[in-house]
């Protein structure tokens, strides 16, 4: 369809949407562009989506997940505003922000305190339970929007709430990760592992990593992972037990599953953390709880992240602490890239791009 379709001037604009409209497909469709933002509402034109395993899980279509379809996909973006809503007073047109992935109602208890991916009333999830991000324009409530510090793209900020701050709750808020501790990354290569490997060196934590090829294995260790594992050819529990003098490791980072979290117990030093934000392998596994408790095991659920970890993580980029990129796709080719994804070919992040 041309403009010279509509001869008449249309009221409402119409704009591009990556629309998932049953399992494993997606269609890039017109849909009509939304109405001038409302009161305490931003309008955004997105710029750039950020990959993650969440969007593989919500275009295989999942048990648990309570959706309608068609829906919009794209669960971490980066963007500029456009236009801003009554009673907005802090965003101005042109500035480019990266959006909270999850519509929180601001006033439960746990949003009161700051812990935004806690909040009591959540509206779900963008890009899984309700529309995303991959559309040309969308108007979100300004509290939910982090301003983009001079110096990062569109493409590096497009990590930040998703990726990025993920890792930052996991390691700082969950694990409690120290400068001069040792921690075992799992799947170093994705692209929360190369994050959790950026993030850990860069406050002096020696770190091992698994990956699955000796490609990933020379880019891990020029990331700066000072030990790098390939599970495939060696066992990394015994990897681990001999690198740390049979002491085993302070953190475990998982998010792999039923493959290999038994393991990443097992690598643990007594007392050890181990927090997970994602089951790629599998749903369940079972763990030996007089080990759990003999150890004094501490596992860590965690799942996304606050507005205080993106703005940490904005901060982070800022200071130079950049995501790994694997590679860019277009918005019509976003499928390619979640099939990248799933078939774990990835070294860093895919980010789709406008
Ligand atoms: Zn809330």
């Amino acid at each position: 369809m041309t403009l010279l379709d509509h001869p008449t001037p249309v009221a409402a604009q119409s704009m591009r949407a990556l629309t998932l409209v049953a399992d494993r497909k997606i269609e890039l469709i017109d849909v009509a562009a939304p109405p001038p933002p409302a009161a305490g509402e931003v309008q955004i034109a997105i710029r750039a989506i950020g990959l993650n395993h969440i969007d593989v899980w919500g275009w295989r279509g999942m048990a648990f997940a309570k959706r309608k379809l068609p829906l919009i996909v794209g669960a971490e973006a980066a963007g500029e505003i456009r236009a801003v809503g009554p009673g907005v007073g802090d965003l101005r047109v042109g500035d480019r922000v990266v959006p909270y992935g999850g519509l929180t109602c601001g006033t439960c208890k746990a949003c009161r305190e700051g812990r935004d991916n806690l909040c009591e009333n959540v509206g779900g999830i963008m890009g899984f339970h309700v529309d995303g991000f991959a559309r040309d324009l969308i108007n979100m409530p300004a509290r939910l929007v982090v301003p983009i510090p001079a110096g990062i793209g569109f493409r590096d900020a497009a990590c930040a709430p998703v990726a990025f701050a993920t890792v930052q709750h996991m390691l700082f808020d969950n694990a409690k990760l120290e400068s001069g501790e040792t921690i075992l990354v799992q799947a170093g290569g994705s692209g929360i592992g190369t994050t959790a490997i950026k993030m850990a060196k860069a406050i002096g934590c020696t770190v091992i990593t698994t990956v699955g090829d000796e490609e990933k294995a020379a880019k891990a260790k020029a990331l700066g992972a000072d030990h790098v594992i390939n599970y495939r050819s060696e066992r990394f529990e015994g990897v681990v037990r001999k690198l740390t003098a049979k002491k085993g490791v302070d953190v475990a980072f998982e998010h792999v599953g039923p493959d290999t979290f038994n393991g990443s117990l097992l690598c643990l030093k007594r007392g050890g953390r181990l927090v997970t934000c994602g089951s790629t392998s599998g749903q369940s596994t079972t763990i030996n709880l007089f080990q759990l408790y003999l150890q004094q095991y501490r596992i860590f659920g965690s799942f996304g992240a606050s507005m205080r970890n993106i703005r940490e993580s904005l901060a982070k980029m800022a200071a130079g602490l950049t995501p790994v990129i694997d590679t860019e796709v277009p918005l019509a080719e976003f499928e390619r890239g979640l099939a990248r994804l799933e078939g774990r070919q990835v070294f860093g992040k895919i980010i789709v791009t406008f």
